[in-house]
């Protein structure tokens, strides 16, 4: 296995940093993106390039893919110059937050193949991504996991979820349900407070230091939401990707989510007003827009 040559494909926020840390590790790594520019960072560092993602599954043994939406996984995977129709790859992980329906389609395509898929989504944002602390969901043939183990520390800390694919996918989503909602009810009570006279950083300080406290709240409004920067390193519309599949799933499953439908149409909102590719943590400043007052401004 060590000296397996390894595959990734989509080298986003999130995927050029595993793919980076791959190298570092040692890894002779192949890579494919859409986007010209970050392959060449890439390559930089070291990695080969290839021109598709058939080409990567040509030339590696094991594929991993980072990439934006279940359609374009799917394509990425299943299509006609996708990994499956490469010759080499004996097994595909999938790193995105891409849902179970998916998840469960590429693993019966490969199988019938005789290939082997993980679905394996990760929690820990690009801070995580660059260093090695991922939380890694993980599920597919627990045979095949113990191979794989030694280079999914080298991201973070798997867990793993159960064999049928998919089950990392529906962890996923609800840990992503949690955190979208977090930002979302955090939003709403701090822009009360400023409003009422609050400062908003001694807000999330005591709200850190009481029965509150979120990731939210830790994190995003800190570092992100405060200081304006709405820099945090995911997309409204990977939000709201997330959340939709979860809500879909769960009425797909006779699970109401009263809640997280409120939180979906903030995101939609947030998207609409502040664009797909503005940062998420600008659904605070949908609430701020709706309340008439900004945080950070006294
Ligand atoms: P991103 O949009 O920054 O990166 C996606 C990359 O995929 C881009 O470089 C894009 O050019 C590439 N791409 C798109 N279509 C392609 C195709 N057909 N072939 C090859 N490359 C293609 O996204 P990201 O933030 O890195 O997120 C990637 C996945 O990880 C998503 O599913 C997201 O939900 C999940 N995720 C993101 C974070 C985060 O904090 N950013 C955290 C956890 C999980």
């Amino acid at each position: 296995m060590a000296d397996q040559v390894l595959g990734f494909i989509g080298l986003g926020q999130m995927g050029s940093r595993m793919a980076a840390r791959l190298l570092d590790a040692g890894h002779s790594v192949v890579v494919y993106d859409r986007a010209a520019a970050v392959v060449a960072e890439l390559v930089a560092k070291g990695a080969t390039a290839a021109s598709s993602s058939r080409e990567v599954a040509d030339r590696a043994d094991l594929v991993f893919a980072s990439l934006p939406t279940p359609a374009i996984l799917r394509d990425v995977a299943l299509g006609p110059d996708g990994v499956l129709a490469g010759q080499r790859a004996r097994c595909f992980v999938d790193l995105s937050t891409t849902g179970p329906r998916i998840a469960t389609e590429v693993a019966a395509g490969f199988a019938e193949a005789g290939r082997t898929t993980f679905d394996c989504p990760v929690s820990g944002g690009k801070t995580g991504a660059a260093a090695g602390t991922l939380a890694l969901m993980v599920s597919g043939p627990s045979a095949e996991y113990e191979a794989l183990l030694p280079i999914l520390r080298v991201f973070g800390k798997p867990f793993f979820c159960g064999e049928k694919a998919g089950q990392a996918q529906v962890m996923k989503l609800c840990n992503n349900l949690l955190a979208a909602t977090a930002l979302a009810i955090s939003s709403e009570a701090i822009v009360m407070g400023v409003k009422a006279g609050l400062d908003p950083a001694l807000m999330c300080e005591v709200i850190n230091a009481s029965s509150g406290r979120n990731s939210a709240t830790q994190d995003k409004f800190p570092r992100a939401v405060i200081p304006r920067t709405f820099d945090f390193g995911f997309t409204t519309a990977l939000s709201l990707k997330d959340v939709r599949l979860c809500v879909d799933e769960a009425e797909a499953m006779g699970v109401p989510m009263v809640v997280g439908s409120a939180v979906r149409q903030m995101l939609a909102v947030t998207s609409a007003t502040f664009g797909p590719d503005s940062d998420f943590t600008s659904l605070a400043k949908t609430v701020e827009q709706w309340a008439g007052v900004e945080i950070g401004k006294s």
